[in-house]
């Protein structure tokens, strides 16, 4: 069955996204650690690691966090490569340790690089990474992008290169569907999401995609931008949503949309999805 939530914001304290999913009736919810501009982090005491992880377990459904956008696994610049790897590493234990489902992160950005050289970078960060700290209850998520300025992983082949270096590990794909309209899978017509569909099954494979940033596009197929606009009022459509939700394994996933914070329009979203889904 899928499930339905939105991001949520943990300012204040994390323990406040609880309240925030219930008040926009989110069956799932994804959140920043800290903000995600900044590399400072408070950290978190014990007896709140203690409370979220009650929290958590009582809430019962899929959570996320997401990285924050700073991080930068694929970089040249040894000093920036080395704080995202710490990073990583402090919110990933952290994220294992209270039984967060999900730690979402994007790839990387090839800045100043080829695409071969921040592939590399990206596959040895992450052996680091895994080499360091193998969660137990936690899979982590690459997450699939627009193309924007050298970001990496903006296909299906390209992300599969970097999955299929971690055999057994607890490694899958968060599918974002305004990034991968964005960066030219026409997932809104019939022949365009047939296309999506042989690809992601003969590259990643659907059982690696486990979770769905659902975000509609405020730019055209392929304009390689990373635009979020309200489900159903951007260029990907109404159609584009049904078709995922229908399919037999995308129909099943959680669903975090990321959408302008507007009004009262997560609601509005989160049911336009429900809909769809229903019919
Ligand atoms: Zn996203």
């Amino acid at each position: 069955m899928a499930l339905f939530g939105a991001h949520v914001s943990s300012a204040g304290s994390i323990l406040n996204t609880f309240d925030r999913a219930k008040e926009i009736r989110a069956e799932v919810f994804q959140f920043f650690l800290r903000s995600p501009r900044v590399w400072r982090w408070r950290g978190v005491s014990n007896e709140l690691v203690n409370k979220f992880s009650e929290r958590l377990r009582e809430f019962g459904n899929p959570v996320m966090v997401h990285a924050p956008y700073l991080l930068n696994l694929a970089s040249a610049n040894e000093d920036l490569r080395r704080k995202s790897i710490n990073v990583f590493l402090e919110e990933l234990r952290f994220c294992d340790s209270v039984g967060i489902d999900f730690y979402n992160f994007h790839p990387g950005t090839a800045k100043g690089i080829d695409e071969e050289t921040a592939m590399r970078n990206i596959i040895s960060s992450l052996e680091e990474i895994f080499s360091r700290y193998e969660p137990c209850r936690t899979t982590v998520l690459l997450e699939n992008t627009a193309g924007e300025r050298g970001d990496m992983g903006k296909s299906f082949s390209e992300l599969a290169r970097i999955i299929d270096r971690f055999p057994g590990l607890r490694l899958g794909l968060c599918l974002d569907t305004c990034h991968a309209f964005a960066y030219g899978y026409g997932i809104n017509t019939p022949e365009g999401f047939d296309r999506f569909l042989r690809e992601v099954e003969e590259t990643v494979g659907f059982e690696r995609v486990m979770a769905v940033h659902a975000n509609d596009s405020k730019v055209p197929l392929g304009a390689k931008r990373d635009r979020h606009e309200h489900i159903g009022d951007g260029y990907i459509g109404l159609d584009g949503f049904r078709n995922l939700l229908k399919h037999e394994h995308f129909g099943k996933l959680p669903y975090y949309i990321e959408t302008p914070k507007t009004d009262d329009m997560d609601v509005v979203n989160l049911n336009r999805l429900r809909e769809l889904y229903s019919l």
